[in-house]
């Protein structure tokens, strides 16, 4: 069984000497505190957004006593993506200078306005140093890995994030295209010889259903959408290798979290993110092992820090120890996404329609 891979990096960044969950929960209310005091100076957005919140509790959150508690936390109110679609320059906690990169999303929300997310260089820091550590876990020092997810193209995209951080831990990656066909994918694995590759599901996919012959490839870390678990078994069986999953929206600052071998559950990214599980009609958290609408707020983000973000990702948080040893909670795999309409809430869940049964 592997080593808890992230709890080191967790405990760094925590100032911990080792992980427990109790002392990296006080790092993360002392984290929000810090986050409060900060929005409430620059950003206009929540300067609003959490007016009553500063009436109620500002002396307490200005002498660093509040929040203390996951119930704490609860009480701040949720940040939806269509508050960002509409105000993402109220968001901004430093000047439009001091943002490095700009990420712009389409949303299917009822404005249809896109959805505009600004990082500092610190921010990307952050994101490269999570990476680094994050996919460790499938890559060892001299692996060469190809990453072909979209975006590929940007600089300081997931990709190009991804391809800086490697170094880190000695080991090497290259851009492959993504939109490559069959042909073009057995050129690139015939150039570049992998050891590991980072691959979106459905370019798992269809690699596993055209390929001739399994790649030579020690590790599969799929990202972008959750993986169907059939899809996950199958490379596992036909290309003999490891295959792990990764969650991670652009709004996490890419990370999130990543399976260990037990494969049950993300270990999240809790040094930079406080993530909860919350019924997405009433918005109380539900208790561990529960499914529900996965909710982040932002611990180390500078230039647009996000708090209670409603993700839409329908999950529940597992309770500690994992296999692997770690103390600290997982999220279970995505069960799939909210829909909200006008009638009410339902669960979408688009990753289905992979079968084990296709697999001939
Ligand atoms: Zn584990």
């Amino acid at each position: 069984m592997s080593q808890p891979f992230l709890d080191d990096w967790i405990a760094r960044c925590c100032g911990l000497e080792s992980v427990d969950p109790g002392a990296v929960l006080r790092y993360q209310t002392g984290k929000i505190n810090a986050l409060l005091r900060d929005v409430e100076r620059h950003s206009l957005f929540y300067r609003k957004h959490l007016a009553e919140v500063f009436v109620r509790h500002g002396e307490a959150i200005r002498s660093g006593r509040w929040p203390v508690s996951r119930e704490d936390i609860a009480a701040l109110p949720f940040t939806a993506p269509g508050d960002i679609a509409e105000n993402w320059k109220r968001f901004l906690c430093v000047p439009l200078d001091a943002v490095a990169r700009m990420v712009t999303l389409s949303t299917s929300g009822t404005t249809g306005e896109p959805k505009r997310l600004a990082f500092s260089v610190a921010d990307l820091e952050r994101t490269l140093d999570f990476f680094a550590h994050g996919i460790s876990v499938l890559v060892r020092p001299g692996d060469t890995v190809l990453v072909l997810l979209p975006g590929a193209e940007r600089p300081d995209g997931v990709t190009d994030l991804l391809i800086q951080a490697l170094p880190r831990i000695g080991a090497r990656g290259v851009a492959g295209n993504p939109a490559a066909e069959t042909a073009g994918f057995l050129a690139e694995l015939e150039r570049h010889r992998p050891d590991c590759l980072v691959a979106a599901p459905a370019q798992l996919r269809r690699l596993l259903e055209a390929l001739p012959e399994p790649p030579k490839l020690r590790a599969v870390l799929s990202s972008a959408e959750p993986l169907p678990e059939a899809l996950g078994a199958a490379l596992a069986r036909r290309w003999s290798c490891e295959v792990f999953d990764h969650y991670g929206l652009t709004e996490t600052g890419y990370g999130g979290g990543v399976e260990c071998r037990a494969r049950n559950g993300y270990h999240l990214r809790e040094a930079d993110l406080f993530f909860e599980v919350v019924d997405p009609v009433s918005g109380s958290p539900v208790p561990d092992g529960t499914p529900g609408e996965v909710v982040f707020t932002t611990l180390t983000r500078r230039a647009m820090p996000l708090i209670r973000y409603r993700t839409g990702d329908v999950a529940a948080m597992l309770p500690g120890p994992c296999a692997c040893g770690s103390p600290l909670r997982r999220l279970s795999r995505i069960a799939g996404r909210l829909r909200r309409t006008e009638a009410g809430v339902d669960v979408h869940t688009p990753c289905k329609g992979w079968a084990e049964n296709r697999d001939g």
